[in-house]
C-alpha cells in the first residue's frame, strides 16, 4: 500500500460542478492544488481550480495527460466510462474504483447488487422492450414507477403508472409511460444502458440519506442521517439530524456502512434510503462521491463531507463528524432567477438573503440559471433542526 498522498500534492478531478467546486475549496484550505477534467470552459470546480483541462471524457490521451500530472484521481460525478477510468488508473491511483461507479451507474445494476448483497430494496424488474412492461407490471403490482436504468438522474427519465389509469386505458397507459421516459427512443443494441427498471411505488413517511466516507484502510466515518425534502423530484431542503426515531437512525448508518464495505468504497459515498409508512428502510439510491444533502457539513459538522473526500483519497486519517449544531440547507435552483415568468433572467436579491442572521450563501458560479437547475445553496445552523430549516427558508428569495 502507498503512504498517504500530503498536502501539497495534486487532486485530479473528474467532472467540473459544484461538487468539485466545494472539494477545490476544502483542497486549497489544506495546501493541495486540483486539476479538473471535462469537457466545459469557465466550470464551476474550473473556476476555483490550479488547472481546468476540457476535453472530452472518450478523448483517452488527454485523460492520460491529466492524470499524468496528478497525484491521485477521484470524481465529482459519477457517469464516467470505464474506458477513461482505466486510461486515468494507468498514471494515478483512482479512488474510487471505477468498479464502485459501474455498479451505481445504472439502476439494475445498483438494486442487483443491493438486493444480491441483502439490503433491503423495493421489488423491481428488468424491463427491455415494451412487451415487457406488461408482465413485468404484472409481477409487480400498481402503483409503480417506470425508470430508465441509465443516465437519469433527479427524477428525469421516469414515470409513475397508476392503477386507475390502468383500469381505464391499460394498453394506452404503458405506451404513454415508455413513451414518457424516453425509453421509446432507446436502441435496443445498447442493451442495459438503455434498459428501463420498473420498481414497486413506495408509500414513504420521509426521504433519508447517509453520507459516509470510508478509507484505504477500511476506516469508516458517517454524518448521521439527513431528512430530504423533494420538489419536482429535486432535493429541495435537508435537514440534520433527521427527526426519525434513534433505532431508526442506527439502521440506516448500519446499511450505509454495510454498503461501503460491500462495494470496497475509498472515498465518500451517500446512501438514500425512503423510510416506509411502516416502519422499514429501503435503499433508492446510492451516489460515490459526495452529495447534495450533505452540503450542510460544511457549517454543521466538524469535518465537511468535502474535506473527508480529500482525506479518504489521500489516504488520510477520517475527520470528526460530529455535528456542530443541528443544520439545514436550502437549494437555490434557477427558477429563483425568474421571479415573475418573465423571459431574461434577473439575479435574486441577495443582500436581502444575506440580511438574515446565520445563514450561509454558496454560489456555484453557473452562467446560466436554468430551471431546475442547481445554481447554490443556503445553510443555518439552530438550536433545534427546526429552528435550522425556519432560519434557512426565511433567508430563500
Ligand atoms: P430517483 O431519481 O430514483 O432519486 O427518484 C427521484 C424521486 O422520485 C425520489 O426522491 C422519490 O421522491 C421519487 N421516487 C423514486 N422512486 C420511487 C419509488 N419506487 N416509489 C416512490 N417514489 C419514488
Amino acid at each position: 500500500m502507498r503512504g498517504p498522498i500530503l498536502p501539497g500534492a495534486t487532486i485530479g478531478v473528474l467532472g467540473s460542478g459544484q461538487l468539485g467546486r466545494m472539494l477545490a475549496f476544502a483542497a486549497r484550505r489544506m495546501g493541495y492544488r486540483l486539476h479538473t477534467f471535462s469537457p466545459g470552459r469557465d466550470t464551476p470546480t474550473g473556476q476555483v481550480a490550479d488547472r481546468e483541462v476540457s476535453a472530452l471524457y472518450e478523448d483517452l490521451e488527454a485523460v492520460r495527460d491529466f492524470a499524468a500530472q496528478v497525484d491521485v484521481v477521484t470524481f465529482e460525478f459519477e457517469n464516467v466510462a470505464a474506458a477513461a477510468a482505466e486510461a486515468a488508473a494507468e498514471h494515478a491511483p483512482v479512488r474510487p474504483a471505477h468498479r464502485v461507479l459501474h455498479t451505481t451507474q445504472n439502476r439494475l445494476r445498483e438494486k442487483g447488487f443491493l438486493s444480491a448483497n441483502g439490503f433491503p430494496v423495493t421489488p423491481f424488474h428488468a424491463v427491455r422492450s415494451q412487451e415487457e412492461l406488461s408482465p413485468a407490471l404484472a409481477e409487480i403490482g400498481a402503483p409503480a414507477v417506470l425508470k430508465t436504468a441509465g443516465w437519469g438522474y433527479d427524477g428525469k427519465g421516469q414515470t409513475a403508472i397508476l392503477p386507475e389509469e390502468l383500469e381505464t386505458d391499460r394498453e394506452g397507459t404503458l405506451a404513454r409511460a415508455w413513451e414518457t421516459t424516453g425509453l421509446g427512443n432507446r436502441d435496443a443494441e445498447q442493451g442495459d444502458e438503455h434498459a428501463g427498471i420498473l420498481e414497486a411505488f413506495v408509500d414513504y413517511e420521509c426521504e433519508v440519506s447517509v453520507v459516509a466516507a470510508r478509507g484505504l484502510d477500511g476506516a469508516f466515518a458517517h454524518f448521521g442521517v439527513m431528512a430530504n425534502d423533494h420538489a419536482d423530484h429535486i432535493l429541495d431542503v435537508s435537514v440534520s439530524p433527521a427527526p426519525i426515531p434513534p433505532q431508526m437512525a442506527r439502521e440506516a448508518i448500519e446499511i450505509a456502512h454495510g454498503v461501503l464495505e460491500a462495494l470496497d468504497v475509498v472515498g465518500v459515498l451517500c446512501v438514500e434510503m425512503f423510510l416506509t409508512r411502516d416502519g422499514r428502510l429501503l435503499v433508492n439510491e446510492l451516489a460515490p462521491r459526495p452529495h447534495n444533502s450533505g452540503h450542510l457539513t460544511i457549517e454543521g459538522h466538524v469535518t465537511s463531507q468535502f474535506e473527508q473526500q480529500l482525506r479518504a483519497v489521500c489516504s488520510l486519517p477520517l475527520g470528526s463528524t460530529e455535528p456542530v449544531a443541528p443544520a439545514a440547507m436550502a437549494n437555490l435552483l434557477g427558477d429563483l432567477w425568474y421571479p415573475d415568468e418573465g423571459f431574461d433572467p434577473i439575479a435574486p436579491p441577495w443582500h436581502r438573503v444575506l440580511a438574515e442572521p446565520g445563514v450561509h450563501l454558496h454560489l456555484y458560479g453557473k452562467q446560466e440559471p436554468h430551471p431546475g437547475r442547481k445554481m447554490g445553496h443556503l445553510t443555518a445552523l439552530g438550536v433545534t433542526v427546526e429552528e435550522a430549516r425556519e432560519r434557512v427558508l426565511r433567508g430563500r428569495p
